[in-house]
């Protein structure tokens, strides 16, 4: 089968693999429909953390059982399915909790030993506790909803979430990309927000922030950016916050943005040594939350609002093409010529 491979900075490249198959009687093998290009595939891709040469690339797929191993009560061959971006039992502490990314059998797809998303097949461990059958017959207008749901709809969710928005909150968003922008979708169409404020400058994301739901998109950034929120809530500051980004600059807006005894949600990755400005959210009692979003606890909500056709996520791919052009979307991605990419397969 073909599948993407990290080759060097700046190269991904697709390349005959080992078919992927059952290996233990928990396993699945799913044949991958689509599968997309994510913002932290390019970390190794720009250089700014190390891969292996010949790794496999991907962790965000949709796509239909092929094959299960014996122990496979839940998903049978057929089935269309969405795949989280990590793997969960579903049945462990930690899963039991919620945070399906903390499972202690859980691991990551594109990992060594792993298949990657980026491929035509893929065996998908603990396949009961991590696959989500598509309810109802699902056709391909719907598959870049799902595919958005494998990882940056539920983490924008789960900012939202973790930022305590709920019905009639009003929060801000930083950050654009597709995590950004389902931040808006999470907040608004899901959560019920009434207000959804998106820190913005390119003309093309905030088209699709303001059809996801923005009210207001700001343009400033730093202390141009605050004031403007400010200006906007009665100079107050917003109760709700996601950030989006991960770095020390969106870091300080957020902060600088919030209401005194209100919340940030933060699931942007820091790239380098985490510097929070602690003493700010002391003085002005915020709380702060932070985490890696377990997708598999929001996916059957999720996909039941995708099918009943009452959430679309769909419009973060700008970017549609066929696996072998994968480096392509990487480069476009990188260039920030396109907001996400979307591999079709062969
Ligand atoms: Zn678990």
């Amino acid at each position: 089968m073909r599948a993407a491979l990290f080759q060097s900075v700046g190269k991904v490249i697709v390349d005959d693999v080992p078919d992927a198959s059952l290996s233990e009687p928990t396993d699945a093998v799913v044949r991958v429909v689509r599968a997309a290009v994510c913002g932290s595939d390019l970390w190794s891709y720009r250089g700014i953390i190390n891969r292996a040469e010949g790794a496999r690339q991907g962790h965000e797929f949709i796509g239909v059982v092929e094959e299960v191993g014996a122990e496979v009560r839940t998903v049978r061959p057929g089935d269309l399915v969405v795949v989280p971006f990590k793997w969960s039992d579903n049945t462990c502490p930690a899963c039991l909790d919620g945070v399906q990314t903390s499972c202690e059998r859980g691991g990551t797809f594109g990992a060594a030993g792993t298949d990657g998303g980026q491929g035509e097949a893929v065996r998908v461990p603990w396949a009961d506790g991590t696959l989500v059958t598509v309810p109802g017959d699902a056709g391909e207008s719907l598959y870049p909803a799902l595919l958005a749901a494998t990882d940056v709809m539920g983490t924008g969710l789960h900012g939202a979430v973790l930022a305590g928005v709920t019905a009639g909150s009003t929060v801000a968003v930083i950050g654009d990309g597709a995590v950004g922008l389902c931040a808006v979708l999470g907040a608004g169409a899901v959560l019920g927000a009434e207000r959804v404020i998106l820190m913005s400058r390119h003309q093309d994301r905030a088209a699709v922030g303001r059809r996801f739901g923005a009210t207001d998109v700001i343009a400033e950034r730093g202390e141009e950016g605050i004031a403007a929120v400010r200006e906007l809530t009665g100079g107050l500051g917003v109760r709700h916050v996601v950030e989006a980004v991960g770095t020390p600059e969106s870091w300080s807006m957020a902060v600088g943005m919030a209401r005194d005894g209100g919340s940030i949600g933060a699931v942007g990755v820091p790239h380098t040594a985490p510097t929070l400005p602690l003493f700010q959210p002391l003085v002005h009692n915020l709380s702060l939350s932070l985490g890696i979003a377990p997708v598999r606890r929001y996916l059957p909500d999720l996909l039941s609002r995708i099918t009943a056709g009452t959430l679309d996520p769909g419009p973060v791919f700008d970017n549609v093409l066929p696996l072998e052009e994968v480096d392509r979307g990487y480069t476009a991605m990188a260039a920030r010529e396109s907001i996400k990419t979307m591999l079709t397969m062969p």
